[in-house]
């Protein structure tokens, strides 16, 4: 795991005010529970867990937001990132409400912190999902009627073509589903939002403090590299930079590499054109191109993944030809910042929970739906630490797979599955 980096030069960061270090490790440190990772997972565990009076020790590597929390496209949606068909054919019917309904908490969740903390994070309403194959109207239309009839959710309502163009001048969709109960927000000034609530509640975080080891005993204990943490709980929320740390579940989850750009801000016509309504908005391709206006009236677009180790040497011009497929007018804009970051998933794209035993909690591989269900995750981590397990017992029930290989195989079948799929959304079948 690397340590010591800075925040990456993205937007976010260029609209955040440079947040002050906290202090590393140094010494030893006595608490109930350790932390492992400054995100969203790790920092909602840290809020919860304090709220219910216990000691709390977090160890971020880096920054805290400095990980996918603090790169990410801002898309709070509802729901599970698996559809709903899926799950009710995985754990039946019954589980599969109540993970819908785990799904709104999740949005809830994350509305309740930013009201409650007054975190300011340009926190916006609605999404438009589009969809980019004739076929995809059909599912999306049968999905709301589903979400509807089954699940009682009023919230999605599907859009044809003539009225998606209402609202975004995207190129080539055959219809929509508008979902009012999503939301969107500024990443990175959420997770600091996040970090000041936990800080304000008592918890010591620690920044540029990697855990390089740990050994579990009557306590845990967990070296970095100028102290050590000794903790009753171990909570692991390192997500897609887990690396080595825990080989029992890396191999759970995939590491891969997501890339974004920021335009300059754009004229007002140009920003109703592309977006009225202020909404987020994404696509229904396999390597889905997700996008939102900033407050400043940039494009903020996410599109384009890899699955290497490495970030395209020109993450801008990686990723422009997703937005100009989309939105042909921006081709004279200037790209003013691009960057990637690294997320985990799974391979039924649903996360992976677990305890690897009384003392060791994780949650992780949120596959592209961490904003909601990692600060979810954070409540549920905690409520189940003290003693309070059903949701999260829910949560880790779903069948979960390894990756054909474990950690050291992964990459070949996951690549040639992702090249596949992505190669089917270039021949728009
Ligand atoms: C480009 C991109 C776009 C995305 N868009 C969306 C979106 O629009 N909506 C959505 O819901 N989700 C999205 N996601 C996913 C979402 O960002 C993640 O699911 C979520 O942020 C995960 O939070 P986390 O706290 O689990 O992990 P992270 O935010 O990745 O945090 C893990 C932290 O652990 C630290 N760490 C790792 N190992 C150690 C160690 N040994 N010691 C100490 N610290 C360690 C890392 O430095 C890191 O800061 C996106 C992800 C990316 C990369």
């Amino acid at each position: 795991m690397k340590s010591g980096q800075p925040y990456p030069n993205s937007w976010y960061h260029a609209s955040c005010k440079e947040p002050q270090s906290l202090p590393s490790l140094c010494g030893d440190a006595e608490t109930d529970v350790c932390i492992i990772g400054g995100g969203y997972t790790g920092l909602s565990t840290a809020i919860h867990l304090r709220k219910l009076g216990f000691k709390v020790v977090l160890l971020e590597a880096n920054r805290i937001g400095w990980g996918a929390s603090g790169r990410n496209g801002g898309h709070v949606g509802t729901g599970q990132r698996a559809d709903q068909a899926a799950l009710e054919k995985w754990v039946g019917l019954d589980a599969a409400k109540g993970l819908w309904q785990l799904g709104l908490d999740a949005v809830r969740k994350v509305e309740s912190l930013v009201n409650e903390f007054d975190i300011q994070c340009e926190f916006g309403e609605g999404n438009l999902h589009l969809a980019s194959k004739y076929s995809h109207a059909d599912d999306l239309e049968s999905e709301v009627a589903h979400l509807k009839n089954t699940y009682n959710y009023n919230g999605a309502s599907y859009l044809c073509s003539d009225q998606v163009a209402e609202l975004t001048s995207a190129q080539g969709s055959y219809g929509g589903m508008l979902d009012s109960g999503a939301r969107h927000l500024h990443p990175l000034k959420y997770a600091l939002g996040l970090k000041h609530a936990a800080m304000q509640l008592g918890a010591e975080l620690y920044e540029n403090t990697p855990a390089l080891t740990y050994q579990e005993g009557g306590k845990t204990v967990i070296k970095t590299p100028e102290g050590q943490v000794r903790a009753r709980v171990l909570v692991l929320a390192c997500n897609g930079y887990l690396g080595n740390l825990e080989p029992r579940i890396a191999g759970n989850m995939m590491p891969i590499n997501n890339f974004m750009i920021a335009t300059e801000p754009l004229s007002e016509e140009l920003k109703t054109r592309i977006n009225r309504d202020q909404l987020s908005m994404s696509d229904s391709l396999f390597v889905i191109n997700y996008w939102k206006l900033s407050e400043d009236g940039r494009m903020i677009f996410g599109g384009g993944e890899n699955y290497t180790s490495r970030f395209p040497c020109d993450i801008k011009s990686f990723v422009r030809p997703y937005m100009l497929k989309l939105y042909p007018e921006l081709k004279h804009c200037t790209i003013d910042y691009g960057w990637g970051g690294t997320l985990g998933i799974t391979m039924n794209r649903m996360p992976d929970f677990g305890r690897l035993s009384n003392s060791i909690f994780y949650a992780q591989g949120f596959s592209g739906h961490g904003v909601p269900t990692a600060t979810l995750a954070g409540e549920l981590l905690a409520l189940a630490i003290n003693g309070q397990s059903e949701k999260f017992d829910l949560m880790a029930s779903v069948p979960t797979h390894r990756f054909p290989g474990g950690t050291l195989l992964r990459w070949p079948g996951l690549v040639a599955g992702m090249l596949f799929y992505s190669l089917l959304d270039k021949l728009g079948r």
